[in-house]
Parts: C-alpha cells; sequence; structure tokens
C-alpha cells in the first residue's frame, strides 16, 4: 500500500521505517530539512534501539523515501499525522498549531477515498472538529492513537500490543476500518486486538492510558514520601503489593518521577480539556499526581544538599543520566536533567553524563558540564547522583571501582536501582528515594 508519514519525529519517523518494514511503500514528510536529509541518507536523527537498521533497509530497497515536500503525499492511499502536540505556551492544553497546519498542507493533495490516520495525541473532541476539512475532500479521517513507548518503539510499532481506530459512523467508517485493517495486516493476522470505535472513544484510550500510567507511579512515589516519614522500604513496599495480581509490579519503580514528551504534557491537556468540558473534577486527582512527580525532583535536590552536609556550593556532583529514561536520547522534560539543573543553580559543580542524551542536553543546558565517559564523570566528584536507570550504572558499576575515582563518598539513588547494601558495605552513605 502507499502511505505517507506527515512528522517525522520520535513517533513519525519510526512509524514510517516500520512501516516499510512491513512492505509498504512509504514517504516521510516533515518541515524540518535537517531531519529529513539525515533520514534520506538511512541516518537516524535520534537514539532509538533498530531504528537505524531498518532505516537503511527501507532506503535501500526503494520502499522508504523521505522529503519536504508536502505534495508527495498525493497518491498515497492512508496517510498518517505524528506532529507534535506540545504544551501550550503559558497554559496546560495542548498546542495544536502543528495538528492544524499539517492537515491544511494535506488537504489539496487529498483525493476521494483516501484515508487520513491522525496518530499525534490529541485533546477529546479534535477528531470530530478535523473530520468535517478532510471529508469535504471525499477523504475520511480516523484516529490511530500510538502507544509505543521510546527505547521500543520499532517492536511496538510493529508488534504493539493493541491497536485502536476512531471511525466515523456508517460505511465511510467501516471501509476506513477495513483499510487500517490492511496497514496493519502482519499484527492483525498475529491476533492483536484491533478495537474500532468512534472519535472521542480513541482520543480517551489514549489520554486515559497515560494517565493511568502516571497515577501509578505517582501513587508509589506517595507511598514514598509515607516510607520517608516512617523509616519504611517503599521498594519492599512495591514488591509486597506487587505480587497481587490486581496490582502488580510494573510501573511500581519509585524515584524521581515521570517525565519526558509525553506523560507530563498529556495529563495537563487532559486536565485542561476536562476543565473546558466542565468536569474538571472527575480528573482534579491528575494535578495532585502532577505535583507529588514533581516534588520527587526537589527531594533529589534534598538528599544530596543533606548528604553533602547542608551545601553543595563549590563541590562537584556527578550525574549519571540526562535522558529522561534509559534506552532514550529523549531529554524533553526530563526530571533527570533537571535535578542536574538545581543543582547547579544551588553552586554546585555538575558534570553530567550520558551515553546517548548528551547532545540533546546540551543544547537544551549548555550551562551544565558534560562528560562522555563515566569514569571521567566521576573522579573527584564529592557527590554521586544516579537519575537514569541506564544499565552502565545500575548494573555494571560496581561501588568498590567508583571509590577508587571519587573523592566523597555520598551516593544519591534517584531511581532505586542500585544494591544499598553492597554501596553502603563498600563504605559510601547510601541515599535512596523512600528508603531508610
Ligand atoms: P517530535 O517533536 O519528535 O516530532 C514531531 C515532528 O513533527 C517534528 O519533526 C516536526 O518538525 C514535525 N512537524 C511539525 N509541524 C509539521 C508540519 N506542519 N508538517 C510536517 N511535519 C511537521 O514529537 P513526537 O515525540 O514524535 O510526538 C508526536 C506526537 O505523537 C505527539 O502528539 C505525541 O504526544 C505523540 N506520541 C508520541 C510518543 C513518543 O513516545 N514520542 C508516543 C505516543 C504518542
Amino acid at each position: 500500500m502507499r502511505v505517507s508519514v506527515i512528522g517525522c519525529g520520535y513517533l513519525g519517523a519510526v512509524h514510517a521505517a516500520a512501516m516499510a518494514s512491513i512492505g509498504h511503500e512509504v514517504v516521510g514528510i516533515d518541515v524540518d530539512q535537517r531531519k529529513i536529509d539525515a533520514l534520506s541518507k538511512g541516518e537516524a536523527p535520534f537514539f532509538e534501539p533498530g531504528l537505524p537498521e531498518i532505516l537503511t533497509e527501507g532506503t535501500q530497497s526503494g520502499r522508504l523515501s523521505f522529503t519536504t515536500d508536502i505534495s508527495a503525499a498525493a497518491g498515497a492511499a492512508v496517510h498518517f499525522i505524528g506532529v507534535g502536540t506540545p504544551q501550550q505556551a503559558g497554559g496546560y492544553a495542548a498546542d495544536l498549531t502543528y495538528v492544524n497546519a499539517a492537515i491544511d498542507s494535506l488537504l489539496p493533495h487529498l483525493r476521494e477515498g483516501d484515508i487520513v490516520a491522525g496518530k499525534s495525541t490529541v485533546p477529546v473532541g479534535t477528531a470530530a472538529e478535523l473530520a468535517t476539512r478532510v471529508s469535504e475532500t471525499g477523504a475520511t479521517l480516523v484516529w490511530n492513537p500510538e502507544f509505543l513507548r521510546e527505547g521500543w518503539a520499532v517492536q511496538d510499532t510493529i508488534d504493539p500490543d493493541r491497536l485502536v481506530a476512531g471511525v466515523p459512523e456508517g460505511p465511510d467508517g467501516e471501509r476506513a476500518a477495513d483499510i487500517l485493517r490492511e496497514v496493519y495486516a502482519p499484527a492483525v493476522a498475529k491476533g492483536t486486538p484491533f478495537i474500532v470505535t468512534d472519535y472521542a472513544t480513541a482520543e480517551l484510550v489514549k489520554v486515559s492510558a497515560n494517565a493511568f500510567l502516571a497515577t501509578k507511579i505517582s501513587f508509589i512515589n506517595a507511598m514514598a514520601e509515607i516510607a520517608e516519614a516512617t523509616g519504611a522500604d517503599v521498594t519492599e513496599l512495591a514488591d509486597a503489593i506487587g505480587y497481587d495480581a490486581r496490582i502488580g509490579r510494573k510501573f511500581l519503580g519509585s524515584g524521581i518521577g515521570f517525565g519526558g514528551g509525553c506523560l507530563p504534557k498529556d495529563i495537563r491537556a487532559f486536565a485542561a480539556r476536562a476543565e473546558e468540558l466542565g468536569r474538571g473534577e472527575s480528573i482534579k486527582f491528575l494535578h495532585e499526581m502532577d505535583a507529588i512527580n514533581m516534588r520527587r525532583r526537589d527531594r533529589a535536590v534534598e538528599l544530596v544538599v543533606n548528604g553533602l552536609g547542608g551545601s553543595v556550593f563549590g563541590k562537584k556532583v556527578a550525574v549519571l543520566g540526562a535522558a529522561f529514561k534509559p534506552h532514550s536520547d529523549d531529554v524533553r522534560d526530563s526530571p533527570a536533567l533537571d535535578v542536574a539543573v538545581r543543582l547547579n543553580g544551588l553552586g554546585a559543580n555538575v558534570v553530567v553524563t550520558d551515553p546517548q542524551a548528551i547532545d540533546n542536553a546540551r543544547r537544551l543546558h549548555p550551562q551544565l558540564t558534560y562528560v562522555a565517559d563515566r569514569d571521567e564523570t566521576l573522579r573527584d566528584a564529592d557527590a554521586v547522583v544516579l537519575v537514569t536507570e541506564w544499565d552502565e550504572y545500575r548494573r555494571e558499576m560496581a561501588p568498590e571501582h567508583v571509590s577508587t575515582l571519587t573523592h566523597g563518598r555520598v551516593v544519591v539513588d534517584g531511581r532505586n536501582g542500585l544494591d544499598a547494601a553492597a554501596w553502603r558495605a563498600a563504605g559510601w552513605s547510601y541515599y535512596g528515594m523512600g528508603r531508610p
């Protein structure tokens, strides 16, 4: 099938390459010339495991091309929209400028019978508004939210755990759902649940899934706050409640909380939309989840300050991690980087390392010092702070080895990923999040 993908960022570039890898003829379109130049050469403009391989394969086979010229979308049967929907400047609502611009630029190139499939995360009600403009061209709009996880994006796109299609009522909607089934044929053939529903439900599935995940993380972090006041250990608590199949251990990792380009802005946009709908009360708790999440960053900073005897001024602090999570170079709203910036603001000599995210971090926060090599980062540090749970820091960093490099013996484990007993045994003052 001929497919176009408009917006080639973390979502769109992977989607375009994945669609080519399952056999479609794909053109990826973006307004960012630098991104398109890289992608056209088969180079991934960001770090995502598995992406370089399918990009190279796609571009070399001739099935995958990239351009800044929107007219290249003409002739495709399905047009995916994967442009950004960031938080509005000065507010919590989603900024739909890019979605509207993408649709406007696409309209002149649509033909009767084309499918426009929105993948961007949008406030409920957006698809219904856009549908009229799309249907005037004879095309049909579907909303096909994306659930990929950065770091596993290729696998999640090719082999998702479910597919959701919000379609209009009637034969156009049924036909659109059939075409999407054809696009995702390998997953559908495997028996992947394919949920056909209305626009509002499809939009809400995405934001409610994110709201649930954010709530689960903030729940355990709220327990961490209580643990800190009582001497309890939140990691043992999480293990113990996680054995209950109704609860489950996944997403009960306590630490400095969630961040990234999705969860924070999505729960805020959801709350803003609920207010507009007169249902602000229904998800008022999301404000609390957001607040708990942000407090954990304060707590990590506090642990470093206390660990260093009340002030970080003039002390060297080695910060391990800049990405919002491992297996990604994404630093959008990264709690790791936020902790580093706050410590820098308190007068610490902050040195940050990360296996993938240094370039992105430097662009955002040039005031920090970045060092690619982990051991160089640790050298002569007064305190070590783990903020992104890369294996390089969590599993492959023996305290005895770190002791040979650092000046001080203070370690703050912002992800509860280190073996506290091993670090203490090696002579370190270990501080976890919600742990004694
Ligand atoms: P991103 O910023 O990495 O990518 C967005 C891309 O759209 C950019 O490359 C930008 O240049 C391009 N763009 C903007 N306006 C355009 C236009 N008019 N025409 C063509 N291209 C245009 O963002 P992202 O992380 O890929 O997220 C995109 C959407 O997908 C968001 O709504 C996000 O919430 C959603 N989403 C993201 C993920 C994720 O893990 N990143 C997961 C699920 C859903």
